[in-house]
Formats: structure tokens, sequence, C-alpha cells
């Protein structure tokens, strides 16, 4: 249950010098660095399962910090491990990511301020197919509420999923969302990222090995929609 992992006040309540020690100096020693900036998270993995996306993330960004969020204690434990072990053997690289272990639906606020994420994505999210259990869905109207709050202006969501009836869901969502606008597609084609969403997670090659469809819905977080 929530009670067996620590649920932080506010985002200023992270220490996060614990998650990405090479970008947070050690204060005894870094007086002259005082008033630098506290690096803050940019990238979020909602619902990360085993960090493919992050660890295929972390190179191509590597000075953006980025966090996956994880309700399942052994999968959160297991991608600690993975990204130990990546930075042992690649010194220097794989600083920049980490994960928590909490419940994204209901503690997202907690961890990010207004517009500080400029990346959000939800790859394969549980379908949660009958219609008394949508509520359980990490995607809906309410809860883009709060993505739009924790998202930067030009800000962008990813979503993908190999269940036809959830990405129309997502997708609907958000087109009837005044602060979200769906990204061109000559936009897609040169953003590094979306080839990523279907080839970096294990679900996503799970899906691929199968042979299965998948269904994407990128959006723009804006300040205001007009055609609404
Ligand atoms: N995104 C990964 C991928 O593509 O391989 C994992 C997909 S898996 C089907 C969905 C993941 O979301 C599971 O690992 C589950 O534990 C996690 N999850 C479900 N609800 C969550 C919540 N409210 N907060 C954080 N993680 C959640």
């Amino acid at each position: 249950s929530d009670s067996h992992f620590p649920i932080p006040i506010s985002p200023s309540d992270v220490d996060y010098s614990h998650h990405y020690p090479h970008f947070f100096p050690s204060e005894k020693c870094d007086h002259d660095n005082d008033n630098a900036p506290t690096p803050k998270i940019r990238f979020a993995d909602i619902g990360c399962g085993f960090g493919g996306l992050l660890v295929s993330l972390s190179t191509i960004f590597p000075d953006t910090l980025m966090i996956g969020m994880e309700l399942r204690d052994k999968v959160t434990e297991y991608v600690k491990e993975r990204i130990l072990a990546l930075r042992a053997s690649n010194p220097g690289q794989y600083e920049n990511i980490s994960v928590v272990r909490t419940n994204s639906m209901k503690y997202l606020p907690n961890y990010f301020g207004k517009a500080q994420l400029s990346k959000m994505f939800f790859l394969f999210p549980d379908p949660h197919f009958k219609e008394k259990n949508h509520r359980r869905r990490v995607i809906s109207h309410q809860l883009f509420d709060e993505y739009a709050c924790a998202l930067e202006i030009g800000g962008i969501i990813y979503t993908v999923t190999d269940v036809e009836e959830l990405g129309d869901w997502m997708r609907s969502c958000l087109e009837d969302h005044p602060l979200f606008t769906a990204v061109p597609e000559d936009e897609l084609e040169v953003d590094p990222v979306v080839k990523l969403l279907t080839s970096a997670t294990e679900e996503g090659q799970k899906v691929a090995r199968n042979g299965g469809q998948t269904f994407m819905a990128i959006f723009r977080r804006i300040a205001y929609r007009t055609d609404l």
C-alpha cells in the first residue's frame, strides 16, 4: 500500500543528490558554485516498468535529468540496480536517469512544480478494460489537468499503446483538453524520441516481437486553444 513508500510533501522536499550525484556536487567542496541553480528534472516516464526508455533517452540527452515513476516495488528496485550497473560499467554515463517508487496518479504534484517538465511519457499503460476501472487509468480527463500543470508551455506528452480502445481514449482525452494540441506529423518525423516509443521499452519490444499494432498520441502543451 501507499504507506510503504515515502511521500514527499512538496517537490523541494525530495533530495535528488542521491539520485543524480554527478549533477549535485557535494556542498562542502563546492562553495564556488553556491549561486548555481539547482538542476531540475525535465523528463518523467510515468509507469516506467523496467526502465528501457530512460536508458535509451539517457545517452541522447546526457545533460537532461529524467526520472521514472513506478508503482511496483520489485520493478523499481530492478530499475535502480540496472542504472547503478550501467553507471559502473560506463563511467560518466547514465548519471542523468533515476527512478522513484510512487503512485503517479496520486503524487505527481508532490514531485514536480508548475511548468517544470518538458516531456512526459506514458508508454503502454495498463488498459483497465472494464468501465468501472477506467478511473484507474493513468490517463484521464482529470489527470490531464495535473499533467498540463507540470508541463511547460511547448512541452510534449508522448503516449503509445497496443490496445486500440485505450489509444482512442488517450487521444480523445488529449483532443478534448484546452491546453493540448496534436504535434504535426512533419515534426514527429524529425523527433528522435518518437521511434523509441515502440522500440525502447520492454513492453514495446514484446508487442513488436508479436507483430502487434501500436497507437500513438503525441500532444504539445499550449497556453490556450482558440478552436474550442
Ligand atoms: N512503460 C513500460 C513499458 O513500456 O515497458 C511499462 C508498461 S506496464 C504495462 C505499465 C506499468 O505502469 C507497470 O510497471 C505498472 O506497475 C506501472 N503503473 C501502473 N499504475 C501506476 C501508477 N499509478 N503509478 C506508477 N506506476 C504505475
